[in-house]
């Protein structure tokens, strides 16, 4: 029997204007810039979707919840972290942990580490110390580091519900 686990990957990348909501796994951040998109524009549950889709070879993100579909506009991209965690469980797929990193070189995300960790672990049914969440600046270039964008990585393992057949 070979490995029973199996990794995902997962980035997002979206535009940063004025005056947006910023929120970042699920979690509402105090920011004068926030992400433009059609849903709520969470790139990390948007990169955290992506890994889990990926462990578990089901597509992605746009194919799931296509961004022309106006169900999705300003949603929650919690439902999407939800959903996902349905398709791999109907699959017999779990995620085991999860390390994220948020691309951002505003503002510090220190003081909500510890709510962005509750809040995706909750989600994914893993408990708060399965959960990493890292934060990255730009050094004050490219688009990360010059605040046109934010983004995110996300790594996830996966493995069987059940005994392996
Ligand atoms: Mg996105």
């Amino acid at each position: 029997m070979g490995c029973p686990y199996r990794i995902g990957y997962g980035n997002d990348l979206h535009r940063l204007a004025p005056g947006k909501p910023l929120v970042l796994g699920g979690v509402r951040i105090e920011h004068s810039l926030g992400p433009e998109a059609h849903s709520d524009g969470d790139v990390l549950l948007h990169a955290t979707v992506d890994a889990l889709l990926g462990a578990a070879a089901l597509g992605d993100i746009g194919e799931l919840f296509p961004d022309t579909d106006v169900r999705y506009r300003g949603m929650d991209s919690s439902i999407f972290v939800r959903r996902s965690i349905e398709l791999l469980r109907d699959r017999g797929w779990r995620p085991v942990n999860v390390d994220a990193v948020v691309l951002a070189q505003a503002p510090r995300l220190g003081p909500y580490k510890t709510a962005i960790r509750q809040h995706l672990a909750e989600m994914l049914g893993l408990g708060v110390e399965q959960v990493s969440v890292k934060a990255k600046t730009g050094e004050k270039v490219g688009p990360i580091g010059l605040q046109e964008a934010i983004g995110a990585e996300v790594v996830v393992l996966i493995e069987p519900t059940g005994p392996a057949a």
